[in-house]
């Protein structure tokens, strides 16, 4: 345990780093912004020039990166992991190698080719951006994080990562990793979410204005690779001699969190509805809410309360003898939990009806969201 003098001396060291300004672009032939006892953003380029991660959307290493390529990598990241996107992204590229392309394509299309990937309105968005992007910025993606977040889908991480990565531009990136990467080199005791201004302020303060692009990708890199949630590697960290965690050893505790509150759990009903010839009912989703636009297994609505049989064949989209299959399909969003029972009928009626027949060999090719796939799974595995 070092003193808490040795702490104060770190951050101050921190503190020093220069404030960048995020209005103008990088300059490249200004000075590096240097802090009296050593350049932490230095420190960390020179780190990432030795131990870059390669990925498929990151330029090598002297190349300018293509903005379209980051915009997308940044969209398919929200809230997946680089190991899920990696195959999503190699194959959008391919399929729609510019923003023209990516413009000029179905939505349906591309909400198919983003199935597995979840939170289905970042591909609308996706799809919606890339028509805003050719219609009104003639192809080419704003290089300022003003302009970035009024495009749909973009908000402000994204318009600073992608202002920063694709642009060079000075912008300022905290996601979870460069915030518990903040958290730990400033000492930051204070729980999140109320930290949050202070680790903002932290991040800013060492920006440096040459080299943000590499700097931003730099604090990823080592938020993924050295500072984890779990064991840091701090012995190998290139800031480790200016870390208040590492000093004090308070490394694996940081960030601290407030206690979160419980997800509620909301209930519907799905129906499995099945007709003489083996077809079975797909719906649309409405075009707002969750899973949007989506086709769907026809369900209610999703309520805290359970539901009845006598309620929920009321919203049965056809009449049929309804019978509630064993079990219930279980999913979770960001801010609830949900739990599907599946009815299964066989369907007498079949014209009139709002939705369409799918043979079930051929619901593969349909953009079911995951949860549709898993009351597919349950009522292929328990019903008639
Ligand atoms: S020294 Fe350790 S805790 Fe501090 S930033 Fe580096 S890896 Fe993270």
């Amino acid at each position: 345990m070092l003193s808490s003098r040795v702490c104060e001396k770190n951050k101050d060291e921190i503190m020093a780093a220069r404030p960048a300004s995020t209005d103008s672009p990088a300059d490249s032939s200004a000075a590096p912004s240097a802090a009296p006892r050593g350049d932490l953003a230095g420190r960390l380029i020179a780190w990432y020039e030795r131990h870059r991660r390669v990925l498929p959307w990151r330029a090598p290493a002297g190349e300018r990166p293509d903005p379209y390529r980051v915009w997308l990598s940044e969209i398919m990241l929200q809230q997946t992991t680089v190991k899920t996107v990696g195959p999503y992204f190699r194959a959008f590229v391919r399929r729609w190698p510019t923003v023209h392309d990516l413009a000029a394509a179905e939505l349906d299309q591309v909400l198919h080719a983003w199935q597995g990937l979840g939170y289905y309105a970042r591909a609308r968005n996706l799809h919606r951006c890339a028509r805003v992007i050719c219609r009104e910025h003639g192809g080419r993606l704003p290089d300022g994080e003003a302009a970035l977040g009024k495009l749909p889908g973009i908000g402000p991480y994204t318009a600073a990562a992608i202002a920063a990565i694709a642009f060079d531009r000075p912008a300022t990136v905290v996601d979870a990793n460069v915030a518990r990467v903040m958290a730990r080199l400033g000492g930051v005791e204070e729980p999140l979410p109320r930290a949050r201004p202070r680790i903002e302020a932290l991040a800013a303060a060492l920006t440096p204005s040459v080299r943000p692009g590499d700097y931003a990708q730099a604090l990823m890199d080592l938020g993924s690779i050295v500072c984890t949630p779990r064991a840091p590697k701090c012995p190998i960290c290139p800031w480790a001699g200016a870390c208040v965690a590492r000093a004090m050893g308070t490394a694996e505790s940081l960030p601290r969190t407030a206690r979160k509150r419980q997800r509620p759990t909301r209930r519907g009903v799905a129906f499995w509805a099945v007709r003489a010839d083996g077809q079975v009912l797909l719906r649309r989703r409405a075009e707002a809410g969750l899973l949007g636009g989506m086709m769907e297994i026809p369900s209610t609505e999703w309520r805290a309360k359970a539901w009845t049989a006598k309620e929920a064949t009321r919203q049965a989209p056809l009449r049929a003898r309804w019978r509630a299959l064993p079990g219930v399909v279980r999913h979770g969003f960001t801010h609830f939990h949900l739990e599907i029972t599946v009815m299964a009928g066989r369907a007498a009626e079949v014209d009139g009806i709002d939705g369409v027949w799918c043979r079930i060999d051929r619901l593969g090719e349909r953009a079911l969201p995951t949860l549709m796939k898993k009351i597919v799974a349950h009522a292929l595995a328990r019903g008639p």
